[in-house]
């Protein structure tokens, strides 16, 4: 074997991706590992990705590539449509494979490698889907699959003898046991997340995401980020978000754009209130009454200040009770 061909391997820090970088690094392929990451992204240990992790006990150079916001009209219009959630895995696949051939051009790289295993994920990895997003990423006979590899099409790199499909596996399906038989073997033991990383699967989330995209055109990952904090709430062409502790709080606060408008019940435990979209007369009573109900001010009737960037002007409303509140509570309603 030519011992200086190299590989991309897209490592996500989970099991599959990372037992296919080490079944290529044992046929002396060179590998750069690449984790793609975005704000939809949950796998991230107090700032440490697991996927790192793996890298460096591997002792392979490691990159984080981010996906821009070209992204979000993926998800928005995935041409092969949505999992159970809002993942449109599909065309995420595509999206992350032609990121990662222009980077293989960049980087003089032969070939890609991936931990994807036939009909392990009901959408994105049966043997017809794994042969469009290799299409569309334009790496026809390009992208290596170790797990799987003998279950599918000869490829450039086992026909040009850069690897040896004999040394490659046949996985099929969705029990994991081989998997963790082999880990065990190579002494893996920090692997995480997979399709559990991502918040595109999370019924909650999707409900939200779906909001937003009925009622904004234009996103960017300022509102994916906002996305993540705090309790959700709709009235009409009002969004209210309501800070759930002190950090959601500062981060609301840090997030908010010039025409929100925020909310707080001064002298007690507060939440911090976002209303966003126009200021209707019926929106900052609704934002009011929510910022009232999550206080810490047991009185029925409660002095709540709001303003655009110092709550300054002062409305005395009666806390909404919890059931009307959740009436409008965008996890708790099935968005079409
Ligand atoms: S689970 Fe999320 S990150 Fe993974 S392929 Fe699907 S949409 Fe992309």
């Amino acid at each position: 074997m030519d011992k200086n061909i190299k590989s991309i391997v897209l490592l996500s820090g989970g099991l599959d991706s990372s037992l296919a970088m080490r079944l290529v690094i044992d046929q002396g392929i060179v590998v750069i590992a690449v984790k793609f990451t975005s704000p939809f992204c949950t796998c991230d240990q107090g700032g440490r990705c697991f996927s790192r992790v793996v890298a460096e006990k591997m002792g392979v150079p490691y990159r984080i590539l981010v996906k821009g916001e070209d992204y979000l009209k993926v998800v928005r219009k995935p041409k092969y449509g949505y999992g159970k959630g809002m993942n449109p895995c599909i065309d995420c696949r595509i999206y992350m494979l032609r990121k990662a051939n222009e980077l293989m051009e960049e980087l003089g790289a032969k070939f890609i490698v991936t931990g994807e295993v036939v009909g392990q994920r009901p959408m994105s990895q049966y043997r017809r889907a794994l042969q469009i997003i290799e299409r569309e990423a334009g790496l026809e006979g390009k992208i290596v699959r170790p797990l799987s590899a003998k279950l599918l099409p000869l490829t450039e790199p086992e026909k040009e003898g850069w690897v040896d499909r004999e040394r490659f596996l046949s996985i099929k399906g969705r029990s994991r046991k081989e998997q963790i038989e082999l880990a065990e073997g190579y002494e893996i033991e920090e692997y995480a997340c997979a399709a559990g990383g991502c918040l595109l699967t999370h019924r909650e989330f999707a409900n939200k995401l779906k909001d937003l995209f009925k009622h904004k055109k234009r996103l960017t990952w300022r509102d994916i980020m906002l996305l993540k904090l705090g309790r959700h709430f709709r009235l009409g062409a009002n969004k209210i978000i309501v800070g759930r502790n002190e950090q959601e709080n500062n981060l609301l606060f840090k997030l908010k754009q010039k025409t929100d408008h925020i909310f707080e019940v001064p002298g007690c435990g507060s939440p911090m209130t976002l209303l966003q979209g126009e200021k209707s007369r019926l929106g900052v009573l609704f934002a009011a009454r929510l910022t009232a109900l999550y206080s810490d001010c047991q009185q029925d009737q409660v002095q709540v200040k709001y303003g655009r960037n110092n709550p300054f002007r002062a409305i005395i409303v009666q806390p909404l009770i919890r059931e009307e509140a959740n009436r409008y509570n965008l996890t708790l309603q099935k968005i079409q």
